[in-house]
């Protein structure tokens, strides 16, 4: 190790191998495990990532990639690994305004392109609570979802052109701004999702969309999960497919983040079992917001909602937000689990009982663990507290209880947040065994010596 680590200093331009107090001391998210790392290595090009993966390959040292390292899944996590972290690959090549595409380095926080995308009059319209500190290579990796994908979809949805090395060093440059390239193979597709298990990111064309002239967002009280179901598709035939987000709060969630020491307000008056988060983007300010308002005064006309708040200004927009995001308050009396699952709309409501009457029969004293998520596209998240000294015996029957009913109503263990190591175990319950087989395939066809993000999403074969 110490003459490929000589190797690397020798290769890399200046300051591209950190170890040691140096490595040690890397920042370290609150829910992030990041282990440690035999050394961090900080390209600044893709051919100082090809020559980081040639040596290693050749090594066989097996190399983590890292981004903002904001995932939840330990797909990060580097112990006893070489850490590849692309954080000077970090600049935005270029924003082509009339084709609406972004040229980008993997290492690009998600906050900065989102924001140099706005100063062109276009819209990245990729969201999420990590945004300040989350990588573009990253969303890629993971293929993030977020807050806005009932309209422009996953990551997926947004990359045109891709660039990545391979395990072995190959530079495969697939960097098109094409919307429309059925030549064959998909090969991008390989690589996002695949939590840098077969190739690393290195560089990315980003589909932009026009910057949304309207903003229109409401918040609203529903007494029935029917009426949150009902209105969902009311509001996305109504809204004409501009409704960017409907985030679903279950009312302990919502009770959580408006009382002290949480700093946001309860929007409503009343108390209701779910609350949901409306966002709808337009192009027409005054018709826009008519068309929205009548949508919800329709609503509450056929008794589907029982209050509604409008934001009136971009403040009270932001603090609607705000109570959405707070999700730290969850673990402001303890560690908490957080899962993140998908299932059909019509399963949730028995879904989320089942699994909370569970939890609180298991664990009394600890509440019923707090419900929210993007439910105009099946995905909940349950955020669980950690019964005080817990061990993996009782971490395995909390994941058996959010997990175990999926398989029967066709959900999955995951929507956005990936496999990695934490959920590895679990994938049987949502991937069958020869989708599982032929994951392992493709695995071995690009990375033979097992090199890239080793054990993240299937088992190593035994060596
Ligand atoms: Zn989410």
């Amino acid at each position: 190790m110490d003459q490929l680590i000589a190797d690397w200093r020798a290769a890399l331009a200046p300051g591209g191998v950190l170890t040691g107090a140096e490595a040690a001391e890397r920042p370290r998210g609150p829910w992030t495990r990041l282990g440690e790392p035999l050394a961090i290595l900080r390209p600044v090009s893709t051919q100082e990532v090809s020559t980081i993966l040639k040596l290693a390959s050749a090594a066989g040292a097996a190399v983590t990639p890292w981004g903002g390292c904001t995932g939840l899944v330990d797909g990060c996590l580097a112990d006893g690994t070489l850490a590849l972290s692309l954080e000077r690959m970090a600049a935005i090549e270029g924003i082509d305004a009339t084709a609406g595409t972004m040229t980008v380095q993997a290492g690009c926080i998600l906050q900065t392109a989102c924001e140099a995308a706005e100063a062109a009059g276009l819209f990245l319209p990729l969201d999420l609570g990590a945004r300040g500190s989350a990588t573009i290579g990253g969303n890629i990796a993971t293929n993030a979802g977020g807050n806005r994908v009932l309209r422009y979809g996953m990551t997926r949805d947004m990359v045109l052109g891709i660039e990545a090395v391979l395990a072995d060093g190959t530079v495969i440059s697939a960097m098109r701004p094409l919307m429309k390239n059925n030549t064959g193979y998909d090969l991008k597709q390989l690589f996002i999702g695949s939590e840098g298990t077969l190739g690393v990111v290195t560089r990315v064309i980003l589909r932009l969309r026009p910057a949304p002239v309207s903003q229109d967002t409401a918040f609203v009280g529903v007494d029935s999960f029917d009426g949150v179901a009902r209105l969902l598709r009311r509001l996305e035939r109504r809204l004409g497919g501009a409704m960017s987000a409907f985030e679903v709060m279950w009312a302990d969630f919502h009770d959580l983040v408006t009382s002290a020491p949480a700093r946001g307000r309860a929007p409503l008056e009343g108390r209701h079992p779910y609350y949901v988060l409306i966002e709808s983007l337009g192009g027409d300010e005054a018709a826009d917001a008519a068309r929205f308002e009548a949508a919800l005064t329709e609503a509450l006309e056929d008794g589907d909602i029982a209050d509604a708040a409008i934001a009136r200004s971009g403040a009270e927009r932001a603090a609607m937000w705000a109570l959405r995001d707070d999700v730290g308050q969850t673990s402001r009396n303890g560690p908490i689990i957080a899962f993140d699952v998908s299932l059909p709309i019509a399963a949730m409501e028995a879904y989320v009982d089942q699994v909370c009457t569970a939890f609180t029969g298991r664990w009394p004293g600890l509440g019923r663990p707090w419900v929210f998520g993007h439910l105009g596209d099946g995905n909940l998240h349950i955020l669980a507290r950690v019964p005080a000294g817990a061990g993996l015996a009782e971490r395995h029957a909390l994941e058996e209880m959010v997990y175990g009913p999926l398989q029967a109503i066709g959900g999955s263990i995951s929507a956005e947040h990936g496999i990695g190591l934490a959920k590895r175990d679990w994938l049987p319950l949502a991937r069958s065994p020869e989708e599982i087989a032929l994951m392992a395939r493709l695995k071995h066809a690009l990375d033979p010596t097992g090199v890239l993000n080793p054990g993240k999403i299937i088992a190593p074969p035994p060596r």
